[in-house]
C-alpha cells in the first residue's frame, strides 16, 4: 500500500539542547558527593515525562551517565545536565522539577546554555518553541536569577539556510570558578541527506542486521574509535547513538532518514584536554569532513563552542569538505569563558567558616536556635549553607522572605518576619507565603496585621538597649513596659495571638549585661501577657552578637555574651517552662566569612608636608559599593595588599608610604582610607579587605553606573586547623 495520497508526517529532527551547570551549596551531604548522578532512575524518568520522552537505553562511564531517549539523548554528570530532544518535545518543561530534585541534593544551577539550529517545521512546535523570542522569554523567566543573560542568533536569516540560536545565563564567577576543566563542543546539523545513504538508517528495508552493524558500516564507529557506543535503530527507521569515553568525552548522533524531512545531528563534547577534543580543536575540518561522508547532506551547520582562556584557540579555519562551499562564518564571544584577567571586585565566601560559626553557636547556646537576619547579607551561598545547617531566617520584606525560601527555609517553621513596622505589601506577601510569625510594638501594627494577615501570631518587641552597641535601634523600635497594656488590649480586640516577646539590644553589642537585663525584662512582660490570657511560648533574644572571631586554630571565640545569656535563661526561662528560645543574629554569621578583593586601577604620587613621597590609589569598590558600611555601619576596614595577609599587623619587609585609597565613583566623599601605611602599589595590584560580610553587599548601590553585582563571588570551604600541641 502506498501512503503517498496522505501528506507524509514530517518529523522535526532539529534538537533543542539544554545544558545546565550546577554548584554545591553548603557542605555536601554524603549523597551529594555524586552530584546529579545521585538522581534516581525514577526521578530521571519523571523529568523526561514532563518533556514527552522516555529512556530507550542507558550506559555509564566513570564521568557521566548517558541515556538514549525516544527523542535524542540525555547526559548526566556530577555537576552538569545536558539534554537534547528533537520532535515537538518540551525540553524546558523539566526545569522546575529538576531544580527541586537538585536542591534535594544540595545543588543549585550556576549556568544555563540553551541552543538549537533552525527548525525545519517551526509551525508544528508548541509554544514557546515556535519563536526564538518566546523561547528567550521563557528561558529568562527560568534563569534570570543566575546572572547576566546573552541571547544571539548566528547565520543568515534567509529562507532555507540554517541558523544557530544560543541563550546563556550564568553567575559568571561561579562558572569561571566551578566549570572545572575548560570544555569544548562541536555540533553538526545536516539536512537533505543523500537518499541512498539514508537507507542505511532504516530498520524496515535495506539489509539491517543490528544497530552495531549499522554503526560500523556507515563509518560512525571509525569516526569515534575510542567510544563505548550505545546505539539504537528505531522501527521503522531512525538512528540514535551515544558514545562514552573515559576521559569525559561524550558523543551523540541522531538521524531522521525520511526523504522529505531528512536530518542528522552529530555532537562531540568534553574537556579540552581530552584526546578527541584536542584533535578537533587542532583541526575541526576533519570531523566535518567525516560527518559529510557519513550523511552526505546538502547542507550542514557546524557550531563549535569552547571556553577560551586566551581568546581564540581554534587551530585553523574550517576548511570545507570536497564538494561543499562555505556560506558564511560567524563568531560570537559570550562572556562565559575567556573572561581574561579579573578586574572587577572579587568576593571570597568561606562556607567552612560559616559552618564552624554555626557549630560554635549551637555549642555555646544550645537552647537558642538562630534565625539568621537576612538584611545583614543576602548572598545565596551563605543563606543556603545556614539553612542546610538548621538555621531559620529573620526577614523584613517580601524580597528577604523569598530569599529565605530560596535558601531552603520552610515558611511555616523557619522564618520570623521580625520587622516591627511592616509595609502592607510585605504583610500580604508573608500571608500568601504562609509565614505566620511576626513582631510588633504598636497598636497600629496590630491593626495592619488584622487587616492583611489575620492568622499570624506575633511577638511583642520590647525596648532593651545596649548603650555601647555600634548601631542603636532603640530610638525606633521596642515598646516600653508602660506601653504594653495597650498592646495586649489591641491584640485581644483584633484577635491577634501574642505568642511571646522579642527584643534587639542594638547591632554590634559588646555588653553581656545588656542581654541579661533584657531577658529579665522579657520575663516580666511574659508574666503580664499570661495574665492577659495569652499563651506565651516563645522568647526571641534578637541579634546584636558581634561578628564571630576565629582564634589561631580557627576555633570560634564568642566572648562573654553566651554565658550571660545562658545564665539569664536558666534563671528566668528554665527549660522546664517549655519556652522556645530563638535569636536573630546577622553580623555574627555574615561578617567573618567574606573577604573582598579590589584592584588598583589608578595611582598618583604626592608629597607629605615633611617632603616624603605619599600615594593616592583608586580601587574598584568604594563608599557607594560594599564600603557603604563605613557610613551606615560605622565600620572599620581591615586592609592588606594581596599576598601580604598580615601586612597591617607586622608591616612589610620593604618601605611603607602614607597612602589614600579612593573608591571608583566621581564623588570626593568616596574615600575609603586616609593616611594608611601601604607599600608602593601599582595599577593591577590588589587590596584585600577582611571580615567584609556584614552590612556591606546589601547596602551597595549602583551609583555612577558601577553595579555591585558585577563583582565575582568565589566559594571556598576552609577547614579547622587541628589543634596544635602547646609547648
Ligand atoms: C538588624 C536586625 C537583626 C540583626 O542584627 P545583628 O546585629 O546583625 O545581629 C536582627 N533582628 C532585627 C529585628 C534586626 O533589625
Amino acid at each position: 500500500m502506498s501512503l503517498d495520497i496522505f501528506p507524509a508526517p514530517a518529523f522535526e529532527g532539529s534538537e533543542k539542547r539544554l545544558e545546565l551547570d550546577w554548584v554545591a551549596l553548603g557542605p555536601p551531604a554524603p549523597v551529594a558527593a555524586r552530584g546529579l548522578r545521585a538522581l534516581t532512575l525514577q526521578q530521571v524518568t519523571s523529568l523526561l515525562e514532563t518533556t514527552g520522552c522516555c529512556i530507550v537505553s542507558s550506559r555509564s562511564c566513570s564521568i557521566f551517565d548517558a541515556y538514549v531517549l525516544s527523542e535524542s539523548s540525555l547526559f548526566v554528570y556530577d555537576c552538569k545536565f545536558v539534554i537534547k530532544t528533537c520532535g515537538t518535545t518540551k525540553t524546558l518543561a523539566l526545569v522546575p522539577m529538576l531544580l527541586e530534585f537538585a536542591r534535594g541534593l544540595g545543588l543549585a544551577p550556576s549556568r544555563c546554555k540553551y541552543s538549537r539550529a533552525s527548525f525545519m517545521f517551526p509551525e508544528v512546535q508548541p509554544a514557546p518553541y515556535n519563536a526564538w523570542e518566546a523561547e528567550v522569554d521563557a528561558l529568562s523567566c527560568l534563569f534570570l536569577h543566575l546572572g547576566p543573560i546573552h541571547a544571539c542568533t548566528l547565520g543568515e536569516p534567509s529562507a532555507g539556510s540554517l541558523q544557530w540560536h544560543v541563550f546563556v545565563a550564568q553567575a559568571e564567577p561561579a562558572a569561571r570558578h566551578l566549570a572545572g576543566p575548560s570544555s569544548c563542543s562541536v555540533e553538526i546539523c545536516s539536512t537533505g541527506l543523500c537518499p541512498e545513504q539514508a537507507l542505511s538508517f532504516r530498520r524496515a528495508d535495506g539489509d539491517f542486521v543490528s544497530a552495531a552493524q549499522t554503526t560500523a558500516k556507515t563509518g560512525i564507529r571509525s569516526l569515534l574509535p575510542n567510544a563505548d557506543i550505545d546505539d539504537f535503530l528505531f522501527e521503522p527507521c531512525g538512528y540514535s547513538m551515544n558514545g562514552l569515553e573515559d576521559d569525559g568525552v561524550a558523543s551523540t548522533i541522531h538521524i531522521t532518514p525520511e526523504d522529505h524531512c531528512s536530518y542528522a545531528s552529530l555532537e562531540i563534547s568534553g574537556p579540552k584536554q581530552a584526546g578527541s577534543i584536542a584533535a578537533i580543536l587542532e583541526d575541526p575540518s576533519l570531523v566535518v569532513r567525516d560527518a559529510s561522508s557519513i550523511f552526505r547532506p546538502s547542507q550542514m551547520a557546524v557550531a563549535i563552542s569552547w571556553t577560551a582562556e586566551h581568546g581564540s584557540e581554534l587551530g585553523g579555519l574550517l576548511a570545507s569538505p570536497t564538494g561543499y562551499c562555505q556560506a558564511g562564518n560567524w563568531v560570537q564571544t559570550l562572556p562565559d569563558g575567556g573572561a581574561g584577567a579579573l578586574e572587577d571586585p572579587v568576593w571570597v565566601v568561606d562556607l567552612g567558616a560559616v559552618k564552624r560559626l554555626y557549630e560554635a553557636w549551637t555549642e555555646a547556646m544550645p537552647r537558642v536556635r538562630p534565625f539568621y537576619a537576612a538584611k545583614c547579607n543576602m548572598e545565596p551561598g551563605l543563606m543556603a549553607t545556614l539553612s542546610s545547617l538548621g538555621a531559620g531566617f529573620d526577614c523584613a520584606s517580601e524580597a528577604e522572605l523569598r530569599a529565605a525560601v530560596q535558601a531552603g527555609a520552610c515558611p511555616g517553621k523557619d522564618i520570623v518576619f521580625a520587622n516591627a513596622c511592616k509595609r502592607p505589601r510585605d504583610i500580604r506577601a508573608a500571608a500568601s507565603m504562609g509565614v505566620n510569625l511576626t513582631t510588633f510594638d504598636t497598636p497600629c501594627e496590630i491593626q495592619k496585621l488584622a487587616q492583611h494577615h489575620p492568622g499570624t501570631a506575633a511577638l511583642l518587641r520590647i525596648r532593651a538597649d545596649d548603650p555601647d552597641a555600634r548601631c542603636q535601634l532603640g530610638n525606633k523600635y521596642g515598646a516600653e513596659p508602660e506601653d504594653c497594656e495597650a498592646l495586649y488590649l489591641a491584640a485581644k480586640k483584633h484577635n491577634i495571638d501574642i505568642q511571646g516577646v522579642s527584643f534587639h539590644v542594638g547591632s554590634g553589642a559588646t555588653n553581656p549585661a545588656a542581654f541579661a537585663e533584657a531577658i529579665i525584662m522579657a520575663r516580666r512582660i511574659f508574666t503580664d501577657g499570661q495574665k492577659h490570657g495569652f499563651n506565651m511560648t516563645m522568647l526571641d533574644i534578637g541579634g546584636g552578637f558581634c561578628g564571630g572571631k576565629f582564634d589561631m586554630e580557627g576555633r570560634v571565640d564568642l566572648g562573654g555574651v553566651p554565658a550571660a545569656v545562658n545564665a539569664a535563661l536558666d534563671e528566668h526561662f528554665p527549660a522546664s517552662t517549655g519556652v522556645e528560645i530563638i535569636a536573630e543574629p546577622g553580623r555574627y554569621f555574615a561578617e567573618a566569612p567574606f573577604t573582598l578583593g579590589c584592584m588598583v586601577f589608578g595611582d598618583r604620587e604626592g608629597q607629605t608636608p615633611a617632603g616624603k613621597a605619599c600615594y593616592d590609589y583608586w580601587i574598584t569598590d568604594g563608599l557607594y559599593g560594599a564600603m557603604n558600611s563605613l557610613l551606615y555601619d560605622h565600620a572599620t576596614l581591615f586592609v592588606n595588599p594581596l599576598g601580604q595577609p598580615n601586612h597591617a599587623d607586622k608591616g612589610s619587609e620593604g618601605e611603607d608610604f602614607t597612602s589614600t585609597v579612593f573608591g571608583p565613583t566621581c564623588d570626593g566623599l568616596d574615600t575609603i582610607l586616609r593616611g594608611v601605611m601601604l607599600p608602593r602599589l601599582h595599577v593591577g595590584d590588589w587590596l584585600v579587605f577582611n571580615r567584609m560580610g556584614a552590612y556591606t553587599m546589601t547596602g551597595a548601590s549602583a551609583f555612577n553606573g558601577i553595579d555591585p553585582t558585577e563583582a565575582s563571588i568565589f566559594y571556598v570551604q576552609s577547614e579547622e586547623m587541628t589543634a596544635k600541641s602547646k609547648a
